[in-house]
C-alpha cells in the first residue's frame, strides 16, 4: 500500500525521503507543496525532479479524507463530516471570528472517556485516528477555505487550531504529537505554539509528556470544583483526581507558551453552577483544596461553556443570568473569565455537540449508560441554602434548581 505522506512530520518525511535516496531539502520542498500549497497531486510539484515525482507516484500518496458532508451555519461556522472508514466518520469545525479563524479538530473516532455532558462520549469509542487523519482535517479545511475565500499564501484562513473535537487527544498521544509538529512547522502551517491548543479531560502522565515533547497551549476540562462531582461528570477523574491534575497543570506551566492554563467549565443547570461552587473554584485556583489543604496554585483563566443539550444527556443548560452570576464571582476574585459564545448550534457544531458516526467497538456507550445509573449526579447546592435533603439530578431536570445537597456529597440513587 502506498505511504500516506500526511502521516509524516518534517523529520519523518526527511527520513522517508532518505530511504528513496533523496536529500533533506527535497523533503522540505515536498512538505511545503503538501501543506503550504495544498497540492494533492505529485504532477503539480513542478520544481521536483521528474525522477522524484515518478518515485512518489509509485510509492506514496497524499490521502485526503473523503468528505461525507459540509454544513454552513448562519453565523459562518462550517462543519465537515469526514469518512474514516469502517462505518466511522469524524467532524471538524471552522469558527470564523473578526480577528482569527479557528479549526476544531478531532483526534479519535468516538471517545472512551465518556463525559456525561458530551455527545461524543455517549457514542462510545471505535479507534484512534492516525496522524494523517488528524492532519488531513486541517489540510482540507485550510485549502478549501482558501479557495472559497480567494486567499493566496501567505494569507491563510486558519490561524488557530484547537484539539477539542471528537476524542481525548492525550489518549492518542503517538499520533497527536507528529500532527502538532506539522501544524507548528514553518514549512507546514507555521502556527504559533500559543495558537495550537490541546484540550484534555486530565490524562496526567500525558500532560507531563506533552510538556517535554511539544508544549503547546493547554486547556483542561474541569467542570467541577471537587472530586465527587467531577467523577460523575468526567469518569477519568477516578484515575487522576483533582489534586494530581492541578499539580500536573502547575508543572506544565514551566514550559507552556502561555503563562496560564485554560479551564473549560460546561455550565449545567442545577449541577455545577451555584455560587458556592464558583467560590470553591476560586479557592482551587488560589491553591486551596476542597478541605482547605494546600494544593499547587495554578494561574488560570476560565472559559464557561453554555451546555448544548442533546436528548440522551438528561441535562439542561444553565440560565444565562446564572452563568453571568457565576462568572462575576470568578472575575471579582481576579480570574480572567470568558463565557463562550455558542457558534454553529443550528448545524450541531457547537461545543459538545460533535458526534460524527461511531461504530462503538468497546461497549463504552453501554458502560457509560450503566455508570449513569451507578453514579447519579450530585445536584448543585441552592444559592439560598435551606436545611434539607439532597436529590439526584434526575429528579431536578425540568424543575427549578432548588436542591440542598452539600457540595461534594454524593446523592443517593
Ligand atoms: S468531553 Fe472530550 S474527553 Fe469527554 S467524552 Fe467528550 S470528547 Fe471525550
Amino acid at each position: 500500500m502506498a505511504v500516506n505522506l500526511l502521516d509524516f512530520d518534517l523529520e519523518g518525511l526527511a527520513a522517508w525521503c532518505e530511504g528513496l535516496g533523496e536529500k533533506r531539502f527535497r523533503a522540505v520542498q515536498l512538505f511545503r507543496w503538501i501543506h503550504q500549497k495544498g497540492a494533492g497531486d505529485f504532477a503539480a510539484m513542478t520544481d521536483l525532479a521528474r525522477s522524484l515525482r515518478e518515485k512518489l507516484q509509485q510509492h506514496a500518496e497524499i490521502r485526503a479524507l473523503p468528505v461525507f458532508g459540509e454544513q454552513r451555519s448562519a453565523d459562518g461556522t462550517v462543519k465537515w463530516l469526514f469518512d474514516v472508514g469502517g462505518g466511522n466518520a469524524v467532524e471538524a469545525v471552522f469558527i470564523p471570528e473578526a480577528d482569527r479563524g479557528t479549526l476544531c479538530v478531532s483526534s479519535q473516532a468516538g471517545c472512551a472517556v465518556g463525559c456525561r455532558f458530551c455527545s461524543t462520549g455517549h457514542q462510545g469509542f471505535s479507534r484512534n485516528l492516525s496522524t494523517g487523519e488528524i492532519v488531513a482535517q486541517l489540510w482540507h479545511a485550510e485549502h478549501s477555505l482558501r479557495r472559497a475565500l480567494g486567499l493566496a499564501p501567505p494569507e491563510r484562513a486558519i490561524d488557530n487550531v484547537v484539539m477539542m473535537g471528537m476524542g481525548e487527544p492525550l489518549q492518542n498521544y503517538a499520533a497527536l504529537v507528529p500532527a502538532l509538529r506539522v501544524f507548528l512547522d514553518d514549512h507546514g502551517y507555521g502556527l504559533s505554539r500559543r495558537r495550537v491548543t490541546v484540550s484534555t479531560s486530565g490524562v496526567v502522565p500525558m500532560i507531563d509528556r506533552l510538556r517535554e515533547d511539544c508544549s503547546v497551549a493547554l486547556a483542561v476540562s474541569l467542570h467541577a470544583p471537587d472530586d465527587t462531582l467531577r467523577e460523575s461528570l468526567v469518569p477519568l477523574n477516578r484515575k487522576y483526581p483533582l489534586a494530581e491534575l492541578l499539580a500536573a497543570c502547575r508543572r506544565y506551566l514551566d514550559r507552556a507558551p502561555r503563562d496560564f492554563i485554560t479551564f473549560e467549565y460546561c455550565m449545567l443547570d442545577g449541577v455545577n453552577d451555584s455560587d458556592e461552587q464558583a467560590r470553591a473554584l476560586v479557592r482551587l485556583a488560589a491553591g486551596q483544596g476542597p478541605a482547605g489543604e494546600a494544593w499547587p496554585r495554578v494561574p488560570c483563566k476560565f472559559n464557561l461553556i453554555p451546555f448544548n443539550p442533546f436528548p440522551a444527556s438528561g441535562l439542561k443548560r444553565s440560565p444565562r443570568e446564572r452563568v453571568l452570576a457565576f462568572a462575576a464571582i470568578l472575575q471579582d476574585a481576579g480570574i480572567v473569565t470568558t463565557v463562550r459564545k455558542t457558534r454553529g448550534d443550528d448545524i450541531d457544531a457547537a461545543c459538545g455537540q460533535l458526534a460524527g458516526e461511531v461504530l462503538d467497538r468497546t461497549q463504552a456507550a453501554e458502560r457509560l449508560a450503566r455508570r449513569r445509573v451507578d453514579v447519579p449526579l450530585v445536584a448543585a447546592p441552592s444559592n439560598a441554602p435551606a436545611p434539607g435533603r439532597g436529590r439526584s439530578l434526575a429528579s431536578t431536570v425540568g424543575s427549578a434548581p432548588s436542591t440542598t445537597t452539600p457540595a461534594g456529597a454524593r446523592s443517593a440513587a
